[in-house]
């Protein structure tokens, strides 16, 4: 009663029949609307590892809200530093003017990055950090006298957000075919292991399906020329598809063919970065340094929007000596919002948490039990046909009902929602990710629950 008057949200119940009209108005994203409106599921709080409904139940946050609030929800030091900041600067100028808390954030993201990308781009989101990224990569060319390079490669199953370009180099077909081609851009092949597989971790590089995965960038190369290939990007491992891991060494070959044919190599670590994997960054985890590194999401730990593009430095250099007179734009691209003092404050502590907590540690420490608790889900339903998972982060691929290809994962959800357990659901798949300051026995409960339901499957 007390969350319903703070949050002055109408029960589930008196929304069932009659609240098609109160909701009627908000279009909801990566949401079936219909579903939603006619059997709602209230978020009105949150605390720690869990989110809290309209009811007053307590829901285990088994995605980390959208994987971003890997240190929990309602952290008082993040709190504390959204509520100073609002109350002392609500908003700067982005263009032309400058606030202090953005050049110290950059410089708290570069000590985290990898050796040699040091200067940091911020948008509002990942998938503006996805099309400033293709930006930043065709006008370095352009800048190099390079013009023809414009063409990008992504990767099938890949997902960089919702833009022009990200949808452009994505590869999730529900997300692009009702939106056209915008940017010139050929495909990779996914990485994903055959149904059946069940690799624990990075499948071994000697796995027959690895074999040839990165070589056909060479292919495309072939086809296309280097001379018209900007940028290839992809995830370290694609979150969104349903954590789909590369195999071992395949990384580092798209690595050194990208060096070879002079393409840029980018890696779209928003869900990957800061702590997911482990480590500050996938590049770090597997060992692999892109040319250009996309954030967002849990570098605020999900409080306020924040993402951003990291460069290495004589990429930024190429832009500062081609830009003309010094008070000249060199990149004429930003955000109202990029770098929003707001969000910079929030970003600030989030990485001092992440510290603070040894966070990185403890997902490391809890990947091990994470890993064998999902793997054991395999027998409990004939329907399960893939597993995969990396740090604190899994998939579960299910089979299709003849003719209804999204429904058992979506029923998965459900259910689980219905047990007091949120996961997300997408295409086949079911996805985890817990946050990292799960106990093991929270980790317990959410595959239990997982096993449960996927038993009670027909
Ligand atoms: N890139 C990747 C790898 C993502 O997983 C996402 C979101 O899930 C995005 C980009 C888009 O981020 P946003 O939803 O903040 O635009």
């Amino acid at each position: 009663e007390t969350l319903r008057a703070a949050f002055a949200v109408p029960t589930s119940a008196e929304l069932r029949p009659g609240g098609a009209d109160w909701m009627a108005a908000h279009w909801m994203p990566f949401t079936g609307n219909r579903q939603f409106k006619a059997d709602p599921r209230w978020v009105v709080a949150a605390d720690g590892a869990y989110l809290i409904d309209a009811d007053g139940r307590r829901v285990f946050d088994g995605l980390s809200g959208l994987w971003c609030t890997g240190l929990g929800h309602g952290r008082r030091e993040i709190v504390q530093a959204v509520q100073r900041q609002v109350a002392t600067l609500d908003y700067a100028p982005a263009f032309q003017f400058g606030h202090p808390l953005s050049f110290e954030l950059a410089n708290r993201i570069v000590e985290r990055m990898p050796a040699g990308l040091n200067r940091v781009f911020f948008t509002g989101s990942g998938s503006e950090a996805a099309d400033t990224a293709l930006k930043i990569a065709r006008a370095y060319w352009r800048a190099r006298g390079q013009a023809s390079k414009t063409r990008f490669i992504g990767r099938v199953k890949g997902y960089h957000g919702v833009n022009f370009g990200g949808i452009s180099v994505g590869g999730i077909v529900g997300n692009r075919k009702l939106f056209g081609q915008a940017v010139e851009a050929d495909h990779l092949p996914h990485t994903q292991p055959p149904a059946g597989s069940f690799y624990r971790g990075q499948p071994p590089a000697d796995a027959p399906y690895a074999q040839t995965l990165a070589e056909q960038l060479l292919d495309l190369i072939a086809l296309h020329d280097a001379s018209t290939i900007a940028a290839v990007i992809v995830e370290p491992f694609s979150g969104s598809a349903g954590v789909v891991v590369p195999p071992v060494g395949y990384l580092q070959r798209l690595r050194d063919i990208c060096t070879q044919h002079d393409i840029l190599l980018i890696f779209d670590e928003v869900i990957t970065g800061f702590g997911r994997c482990g480590a500050w960054t996938a590049a770090e985890a597997f060992g692999v340094v892109p040319d250009v590194l996309n954030f967002a999401k849990q570098v605020t730990n999900g409080v306020q929007p924040l993402g951003g593009v990291v460069v290495r430095q004589d990429i930024y250099d190429t832009f500062m000596a081609a830009g003309g007179p010094e008070y000249a734009l060199e990149l004429p691209h930003g955000y109202t919002y990029s770098a929003h003092p707001v969000a910079c404050a929030a970003g600030l502590a989030a990485l001092h948490l992440l510290q603070h907590d040894e966070a990185l540690a403890r997902v490391r420490a809890l990947a091990p039990v994470f890993e064998a608790k999902v793997h054991a889900l395999r027998g409990a339903s004939p329907h399960v046909t893939d597993i995969r998972n990396y740090g604190l982060a899994a998939g579960l691929t299910l089979a299709p009902v003849p003719g209804e290809p999204l429904k058992r994962p979506f029923e998965v959800a459900m259910r689980m929602w219905a047990k007091g357990f949120y996961v997300r659901y997408g295409g086949d798949t079911v996805q985890l990710a817990p946050p990292f300051i799960s106990t093991e026995a929270q980790i317990d409960d959410l595959c239990d629950a997982l096993g449960q339901t996927l038993r009670e499957l027909t």
